[in-house]
């Protein structure tokens, strides 16, 4: 396959905002490319080059990229970072440097998908010296049998910004439609969300097999406007049409495989009368391949399962020792009736620890450890995982726990800024490892000798966690649980918890299962601030006066989980010290944030987000200044969230629902 194809799909993605259609285009891409390639294209469209699990990174910071198109198309550093400056994007000077290259030097050959992914590949393996030249020679081998087009997007890959507003939600969403039927209610068809434009979407190509319940089956002849009917008529003329009884259709939503392969099904859309029986299989469709997406977090892997073998290959895919998946997060209560109502009652109670969380893969003597951001940390942590292989009594197993630094002279636990210290350290793991001490507190198994327990009801995890563990005191222990239903008792746990030093407390549902990477409801947490945001920078200005070598008001955004794209929600400048010794400082953020500067204009500038910053405020309202729609009242700065990466902000989502609580409470004042 070449990469102009993908190259043209990236164009075709980007001009759309209609999520509905980016699933389509890159359903039909997806479609067309041959399964070796597959797992490529996946990764490409998320604007990587290595499945979830790996902590592998392509992030090739922007001014060595500048030097790159400066050595490939023969122009000074500055003319580049001149362009640059114009509209903030390399991938576009890379795309009209190449256009006014010499003619003659062009499209010799044309460069194929694989041999742009193997040498993005390569890039994040480099290291020490040399290895920047090496970088830029793959780059430049790239770009330079590139076409304009793909050298903007190679750009753009290379330094992390696609820019094609493609998150995994709409890869999940092409992965079901390019392989599995499409389901559609009668209604649904009628009710022209958006007119003809819903019909062109769904309904563009012809030789499509389509299983239809009787009573539906003249469904078009209903529909309002005559250009849609016309066109919807004529496109089921073409067609395959098979109409089933009621009976029938009831049958086929029971199956278990809505594979388009499948031949027995024979059908690439289904529509039927009921609603009920369509969302019982997209529901069985959509779990299926999130299933699989979870234990994996490989869309690589679960696009070739899906297209070669179609539920049956999604089945097969299980969790595997090494690969770590992403955690189940904690949804914030406002208090313990909140959370009884949400995980219900008894419930687990566990204090919450103010560390970083581990996920520990076990097999045999082997031991790896992960952040939440699925770094392995493994080497700056030789006590922990040596304490693993002498206390877990497993062959193989994946456990969680939360690793805090704890002060065993002064009996208290060292704040989060220690313990990331070591997380960062890369030599003498040693003797940081003996100055900052820390206790491993275990709270959930999902892996254990062979097999996967994530469906399994907590208390059982929690349990078999029980049974596999030898704690070792000081160094790994179970996190202290309490199992109740009183609130008094919970009051009680919650006040011991806070006054040992912990954050809060954490609720969760003994029934349920480990859900990965989703707030769910079933492990919820307490703690006595008011709910804060994390948020990431994507602007600012610099400031003024005595100020003036520093960033001083930053513009902070929230992400929209669909298409990858951050969301402007307010400014702050408050909460951010003058001096180091205070706390988080200008100074230090403006360190920071200097280096990811991707446009200036007077003193405003525009940064690549990078960081994650723990913000609160005083209400949430609705703006039409923030492309969020909404902006924060009073925010200020609690935190930098080394921890956390930026693919973990707050969401609108989760803003709207803050709105929306907020207004409820207001209004419930409003009528006492
Ligand atoms: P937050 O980081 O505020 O979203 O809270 C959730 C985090 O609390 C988890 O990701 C863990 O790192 C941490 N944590 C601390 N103690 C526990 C516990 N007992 N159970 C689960 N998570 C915990």
């Amino acid at each position: 396959m070449l990469y102009c194809e993908l190259a043209e799909t990236y164009q075709k993605l980007e001009a759309t905002t209609l999520k509905l259609r980016k699933a389509s285009i890159l359903a039909e891409f997806l479609q067309k490319t041959p399964l070796e390639e597959l797992d490529k294209v996946c990764y490409l469209a998320l604007g990587r080059v290595f499945p979830g699990w790996s902590e592998m990174e392509l992030g090739i910071a922007s001014l060595l990229m500048v030097k790159t198109l400066s050595k490939t198309y023969g122009v000074n550093t500055r003319k580049v970072e001149e362009e640059w400056k114009k509209t903030g994007d390399l991938g576009d000077v890379a795309e009209k440097l190449t256009k006014s290259k010499n003619q003659s030097l062009l499209f010799k050959k044309h460069l194929s998908l694989a041999k742009v992914f193997d040498n993005l590949q390569k890039l994040p393996t480099l290291e020490g010296s040399g290895s920047q030249e090496k970088k830029m020679m793959l780059i430049s081998e790239l770009l330079s049998q590139a076409s304009p087009l793909e050298a903007k997007y190679i750009c753009r890959t290379v330094t992390g910004n696609l820019r094609i507003g493609v998150a995994e939600g709409i890869l999940r969403d092409a992965i079901v439609e390019a392989f599995f039927v499409a389901v559609f209610s009668k209604a649904e068809l009628l009710q022209k969300a958006d007119g003809k434009k819903t019909y062109e979407v769904l309904f563009e190509s012809e030789g499509k097999r389509f299983v239809i319940e009787e009573s539906a089956a003249k469904f078009f002849e209903e529909i309002k406007d005559t250009d849609a009917k016309n066109l919807f008529s004529k496109f089921i003329e073409k067609n395959k049409v098979r109409a089933v009884s009621k009976k029938d259709a009831e049958a086929i939503a029971k199956k278990e495989y809505f594979w388009k392969k499948h031949t027995d099904l024979d059908a690439d859309y289904l529509v039927f009368e009921e609603t009920e029986l369509v969302n019982q299989i997209r529901e069985k469709i959509v779990s299926r391949v999130d299933e699989a997406l979870e234990v994996s977090n490989d869309f690589g892997l679960v696009a070739k399962k899906a297209s070669e073998e179609g539920e049956k290959g999604l089945s097969s895919i299980n969790l595997e020792v090494g690969h770590p998946i992403k955690v189940m997060l904690a949804q914030k209560s406002t208090g313990i009736d909140d959370a009884f109502e949400t995980v219900g009652t008894p419930c687990a109670v566990e204090y919450k620890y103010d560390g970083f969380r581990m996920q520990i893969h076990k097999k045999g003597e082997e031991v790896l450890i992960f952040t939440r951001r699925l770094e392995n940390v493994t080497r700056q942590f030789p006590e922990i995982a040596e304490a693993v292989k002498k206390g877990i009594k497993a062959d193989s197993c994946i456990i969680e726990g939360e690793a805090v630094g704890y002060d065993f002279k002064a009996k208290k636990y060292l704040a989060f800024q220690q313990i990331s210290r070591r997380i960062k350290r890369k030599y003498d793991i040693q003797e940081t490892a003996k100055e900052i001490p820390i206790v491993l507190n275990l709270f959930d198994v999902i892996y254990l000798n062979g097999i996967n327990i994530i469906k399994t009801a907590f208390m059982d995890r929690w349990k078999a966690l029980e049974s596999i563990l030898k704690e070792i005191p000081g160094r790994m222990v179970l996190a202290k649980q309490l199992l109740t239903a009183s609130k008094e008792a919970v009051e009680r746990f919650y006040k011991e918890s806070l006054e040992a030093g912990n954050e809060g407390i954490m609720f969760k549902n003994i029934s349920a299962p480990y859900k990965p990477g989703s707030r769910v409801g079933y492990m919820l947490k307490l703690k006595p601030t008011m709910e804060s945001l994390d948020l990431t920078i994507v602007g600012g200005e610099w400031g003024e006066g005595k100020r003036a070598a520093w960033i001083s008001s930053f513009i902070l955004a929230c992400m929209d989980r669909d298409t990858g794209e951050y969301k402007e929600i307010g400014r702050i400048g408050t909460g951010i010290k003058e001096k180091a010794e205070e706390g988080v400082s200008f100074g230090e953020l403006t360190e920071i944030l200097k280096k990811h500067i991707i446009k200036e204009e007077g003193r405003s500038i525009t940064v690549e987000p990078t960081i994650v910053v723990e913000i609160a405020y005083e209400e949430i309202q609705k703006s039409p200044t923030y492309s969020s729609g909404y902006a924060l009242r009073f925010p200020r700065l609690l935190q930098l969230r080394t921890d956390r990466s930026v693919e973990d902000i707050d969401d609108i989502a989760r803003v709207e629902d803050l709105y929306k609580k907020q207004r409820m409470r207001s209004d419930i004042k409003a009528n006492a």
